[in-house]
């Protein structure tokens, strides 16, 4: 059992000031935690995408009269639901972009030149510009499994390409460098 929703007595509080609620009728945490309590792990409580509306604001936990730790449930609930290969494609590729890049948003094209304009290096000093961090990143992700969860194969490969890219595009710069130097 998640955290302490065995406290909840149904009461809907949470449902009622929830304004993911608001917006999609079809959310409604409440019954996501009755059906967590009942060890339901069914289909429907694992619904793709519903259980990823939540924005974790925090109202519901507040306003609950049990004191229930709806967020923690939340949380708990996606994770298993992601453990079980169900999450969104968008997800996938924030993960895919994390394992080859070392960031969920890399610097793009249009990034990378506007700083050559300011005379600043293409890359910011960060894992990006990195093969070493990079390389530290990829076993970490291979090591812990999470290359797997958020495998796709079409992504993988648009991503491999563009990493081959990326790749080339750093060995030009350091193939320059060295004709400088
Ligand atoms: S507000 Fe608290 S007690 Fe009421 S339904 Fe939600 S979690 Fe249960
Ligand atoms: S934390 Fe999530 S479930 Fe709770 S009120 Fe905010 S959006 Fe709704």
């Amino acid at each position: 059992m998640i955290s302490n929703i065995e406290r909840c007595y149904q009461c809907g509080q949470c449902t009622s000031v929830c304004p993911m609620g608001e917006q999609e009728q079809t959310y409604r945490i409440r019954r996501f935690l009755q059906m967590e309590k009942l060890g339901l792990e069914t289909e429907e409580s694992m619904v793709v995408p519903f259980i990823f509306y939540c924005t974790t604001c925090y109202k519901c936990q507040d306003n609950c009269p049990q004191g229930v730790n709806l967020v923690d449930a939340v949380l708990a609930i996606r994770e298993k639901a992601v453990h079980k290969g169900k999450m969104l494609e968008a997800h996938k590729k924030v993960g895919q972009m994390l394992i080859n890049y070392g960031h969920a948003v890399p610097t793009n094209t249009d990034a990378m030149e506007k700083r050559g304009l300011l005379g600043l290096e293409e890359r910011p000093p960060t894992v990006q510009a990195s093969i070493e961090g990079l390389s530290e990143i990829k076993t970490l992700m291979r090591l812990t499994g999470f290359d797997k969860l958020v495998a796709e194969s079409e992504v993988e490969e648009q991503l491999t390409e563009n990493a081959a890219m990326v790749q080339q595009a750093d060995f030009t710069q350091q193939q320059v460098a060295e004709e400088k130097a």
